[in-house]
């Protein structure tokens, strides 16, 4: 069993409702304050001066959290802000979401829209500088990874529907197709104006694989700016940021998803982590089956294809100023290059990271590690919570 202050996948567990929810139950310093003015013998000054110094050191290392979820980004996203301005940080921080939300949407008069609409005429768009950000960040890490992940995977995200009410295997021509305006050679961007255009019609960008993690990274920015040091962002339990300690002054611990269980909440192992970003893809987030076989929504550029490597999950921890962004990329790309070229990606990438490769032998599953900078080996730090599942 987990202990309780295990983050679960996806949902953050409540202490026997210890976490102070939006609208909540007042402060506990504000019923202090009546009682203190009343005293005035020096028996009872004492008394109340070490309460008072009690209540200050408890509300000093263990204020209760202030925690708030919502459906934002396809997926439900939940914050906690332990110490700091928690409730402004948690509300900027929600806002902030859903801002990006909209930013990064494909809809009519988007800036992805009209990236699309403009692809093969030549034109410039000038699009929003978060969104700029993104396609800059990903435009490097497309190039870095191979193009394993590949920030114009559009086409094929499109073509294939994978989640929706489209979903479907196409024609081999029709992925052939679909595949010729893969190329993130092909996004061209300008750092003045942060503008950009796709030079072939048919191109489109999606930013599914990165936008969470970029996200983090901003939410994590919030947190700084209102103080908050202690807390733990979590969309979709997909791609999460522990800052500092959890309220018992230890590491936050964070679940893996066990691929192939139908209850979400059964680990593979449980991450103890400090300031840190944890990312996960697998084959189990969106897909569906025909014919007995599972198709998945990461694919590989390469092929046109849901990615077929043999791995069922990546799960990716990073540092750093773009660790969230660095973890959710990765995590996409590693699924596609496998356990063997993913290992050499990691080990020389220069970042300080860490990654899992989850693959099933049988009952027991089989982990993969590989790490660079300065962080610990994940296989090394996992711990083991549930007797029924295996690893080795
Ligand atoms: P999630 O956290 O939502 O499960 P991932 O981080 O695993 O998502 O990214 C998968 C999403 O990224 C897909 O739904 C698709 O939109 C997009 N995608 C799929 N394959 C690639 C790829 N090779 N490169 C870039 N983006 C991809
Ligand atoms: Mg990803």
């Amino acid at each position: 069993m987990q202990e309780t202050e295990t983050f679960l996948y996806g949902a953050p567990f409540s202490e026997g409702g210890r976490a102070r929810r939006a609208g909540g139950v007042p402060c506990r310093k504000k019923q202090f304050a009546g009682r203190f003015f009343r005293g005035c013998d020096i028996k009872r000054f004492f008394s109340i001066f070490f309460l008072l110094l009690m209540m200050i050191s408890t509300t000093a290392c263990g204020r209760e959290p202030y925690t708030k979820t919502a459906v934002v980004m396809d997926t439900v996203v939940e914050l906690q802000a332990d110490d700091g301005e928690q409730e402004q940080a948690v509300e900027e921080g929600m806002a902030y979401l859903k801002k990006l939300d909209a930013l990064a949407s494909q809809n009519e008069g988007s800036d992805l829209e009209a990236l699309r609409t403009a692809a093969g005429t030549g034109e410039w768009v000038q699009v929003s500088p978060e969104i700029y950000e993104m396609l800059a960040f990903s435009k490097d890490w497309s190039e870095k990874t191979n193009g394993a992940f590949d920030i114009t995977t559009g086409p094929l995200v499109w073509l294939w529907g994978i989640g929706t009410e489209h979903e479907r295997v196409p024609s081999d021509a029709e992925i052939a197709e679909a595949r010729s305006h893969v190329g993130w050679r092909k996004l061209e961007l300008r750092a003045e104006d942060h503008s950009a255009r796709l030079t072939e019609a048919g191109m489109r960008v999606h930013l599914g694989a990165v936008a969470k993690g970029y996200a983090i990274d901003g939410l994590r920015k919030i947190y700084e700016k209102h103080g908050v040091k202690n807390g733990l962002v979590s969309l979709g339990g997909s791609s999460i940021y522990a800052l500092g300690e959890n309220p018992k002054g230890k590491k936050w611990r964070i679940g893996i998803r066990h691929p192939r269980a139908d209850d979400p909440k059964t680990y593979l192992g449980v991450a103890p982590l400090s300031d840190a970003a944890l990312s996960s893809s697998g084959d189990y987030e969106r897909y569906f089956e025909q014919d007995g076989q599972r198709y998945h929504h990461i694919f590989d550029p390469a092929t046109g294809r849901p990615a077929a490597t043999g791995l069922e999950g990546v799960t990716v921890v990073a540092r750093g100023e773009h660790a969230g962004e660095l973890s959710d990329i990765l995590t996409t790309a590693l699924f596609v290059l496998g356990e063997e070229k993913g290992k050499a990606l990691i080990e020389n990438c220069g970042e300080d990271v860490t990654a899992l490769f989850v693959q099933q032998d049988g009952t027991v599953f089989h982990l993969g590690t590989a790490e660079s900078g300065e962080m610990p080996d994940l296989k090394g730090i996992l711990e083991d919570v549930d007797d029924s599942v295996a690893w080795e």
